[in-house]
């Protein structure tokens, strides 16, 4: 709108602002933040966009526009000639209510629960627990590339959960969730996670049962840098691990009483995994699928890597993993 064509709307919408009552003017504000909030969220997606051009069909960056759909720049490829826009293959397509996802990211970062959140922003329980799972989908993936230095390295338990499905592969527990049998077994989801002194964190669900030899290898040798120092319990599977990667190790022999040697001791590992475990208890079990969700967006919470409702959009917006890159 021109300058002078828009001073007098303004002018008429102030007149017309007067007359209204108390309730009236707290929904035009609701009307015009809501505007504010789905501009905003459309900038940032166009944003991501312009960093990350080219068809996401087959890559190729012999692009051009072609016109609008639903306030996004959509783009036709001259190479495969589909069209997309920037949220075309990202777990992100086909959300709907735009002008809600900041106003619902916001409260991802408050850690509300699912029906928590759904009250805040207005949307159904259901819409409420899909957006969360489509937003930690690529959030979860931001992840260092690598741990360096002392490395804290330790697994821990949660019994497995089945909430939410509809065909349960064992019999049903009792409410509150005892496992069946003493000690560690099928019964639980194993979190291995690793944490370097500056840290930079990383976690794995490795399966059901006891982490083996296997597993830690296929966890921690793309990620400890060279000059690792790999501290853990006297467990035998890190030893062998380190034996076999050639990486120097730091066994604490906790059976025997030590957990600290100088300025070797898991404190940083297993303090993580206890507030993980005290984050997770609001949402009252989760389901063993969607564990390394919940990893990720606590472990960007607690490292702080992702600090408002912005940076949480965009690290949401990533190319799904079936489609290598962009
Ligand atoms: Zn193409």
């Amino acid at each position: 709108m021109k300058t002078h064509p828009f001073n007098q709307f303004v002018e008429r919408l102030r007149r017309q602002l007067a007359d209204l009552s108390r309730q009236q003017l707290a929904s035009v504000r609701e009307i015009v933040a809501a505007f504010a909030s789905l501009t905003q969220c459309l900038e940032l997606i166009e944003q991501h966009g312009r960093q990350h051009p080219g068809c996401p069909h087959c890559h190729c960056t012999h692009v051009h526009r072609h016109g609008y759909a639903a306030g996004l720049q959509r783009y036709r490829c001259r190479a495969c000639g589909r069209t997309y826009n920037a949220l075309t293959n990202t777990p992100l397509a086909y959300l709907r209510r735009r002008a809600k996802w900041l106003p619902y990211l916001a409260c991802m970062l408050d850690s509300k629960t699912v029906r928590k959140s759904a009250e805040t922003v207005a949307i159904h329980r259901n819409t409420s627990f899909r957006w969360r799972h489509r937003f930690l989908a690529g959030a979860s993936l931001q992840r260092p590339a690598q741990v360096q230095g002392i490395v804290e390295v330790d697994e821990t338990y949660l019994l497995e959960s089945q909430k939410g499905s509809r065909n349960l592969n064992r019999p049903p527990r009792r409410r509150g969730g005892v496992a069946r049998t003493r000690g560690i077994t099928r019964q639980h989801d194993c979190i291995l996670v690793a944490r370097d002194r500056a840290g930079k964190t990383l976690d794995w669900v490795t399966g059901r049962g006891p982490v083996s030899a296997c597993q830690v290898a296929r966890c921690l040798r793309p990620v400890l840098a060279r000059d690792a120092l790999l501290v853990t319990d006297g467990a035998r599977v890190y030893r062998a691990f380190s034996q076999a990667a050639g990486i120097a190790h730091k066994p604490l022999n906790q059976h025997a009483g030590v957990r600290v040697d100088g300025q070797y001791h898991l404190q940083n590992v297993n303090g993580y995994h206890s507030r993980f475990k005290a984050w997770l208890a609001r949402f009252r079990g989760v389901a063993s699928r969607y564990l390394p969700n919940y990893l990720g967006w606590h472990r960007a919470l607690d490292t702080r890597s992702i600090v408002s409702p912005e940076q949480f959009l965009l690290a949401a917006i990533v190319a799904k993993p079936s489609m290598h890159g962009r």
